[in-house]
């Protein structure tokens, strides 16, 4: 059986694929293309995608991991936390990190790196107890190239506004990435 200790990329790929789709449709939208899958498993238990990141007034708060995690704590009898695996097109920022500690989770597993406002290398062994004792297991760089593709273009887009300039838009646009196959 997969546990969230035992579990492997290969197994990992199948559901960032899902959430890679989700993130896809969000830039479709016009949105920041984050995707994000809860699983425990093989079996998807909620899904997110980012939403309120256009116009002049993005809502800080509908991050696709938070929109995932309300979708789990919706459903009648979901899973224990600790049986899951957060997948996420892009690295947790603070909020959506704390969020699935305060929440139990810990294991997370995330496409492509948030130079600018990933949260998960924070060092935790100075914060509280609450997080102090989480100990996630973090996997990073699942699928990062193809994450990495959506967030070139979204922030090549003309009509982009949302972090434009910002860090994590230039160190995205300075990435290389391989031909498309
Ligand atoms: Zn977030």
């Amino acid at each position: 059986m997969n546990t969230p200790e035992t579990v492997a990329p290969e197994w990992i790929r199948p559901h960032m694929d899902t959430a890679l789709c989700l993130a896809e449709a969000a830039l479709a939208a016009g949105e920041f293309p984050v995707g994000c899958v809860i699983a425990c498993q093989d079996q998807i238990v909620s899904t997110g995608a980012r939403t309120s990141s256009s116009g002049q007034h993005p809502n800080e708060t509908d991050h696709a991991e938070i929109r995932a995690l309300q979708e789990y704590f919706a459903l009648d009898a979901p899973p224990p936390a600790e049986t899951c695996i957060v997948i996420s097109t892009l690295e947790p920022c603070l909020m959506c990190f704390g969020a699935l500690l305060i929440s139990g989770f810990r294991t997370i597993a995330y496409a492509y790196e948030d130079a600018m406002g990933g949260g998960t290398s924070a060092n935790l062994s100075v914060l509280p107890p609450l997080y102090r004792n989480a100990c996630p297991r973090i996997i990073p760089g699942i699928r990062r190239n193809r994450s990495l593709r959506l967030f070139q273009q979204f922030f090549r887009n003309p009509e982009t506004i949302y972090w434009k300039n910002s860090l994590l838009s230039q160190y995205t646009l300075s990435q290389a990435l391989p031909p498309e196959v």
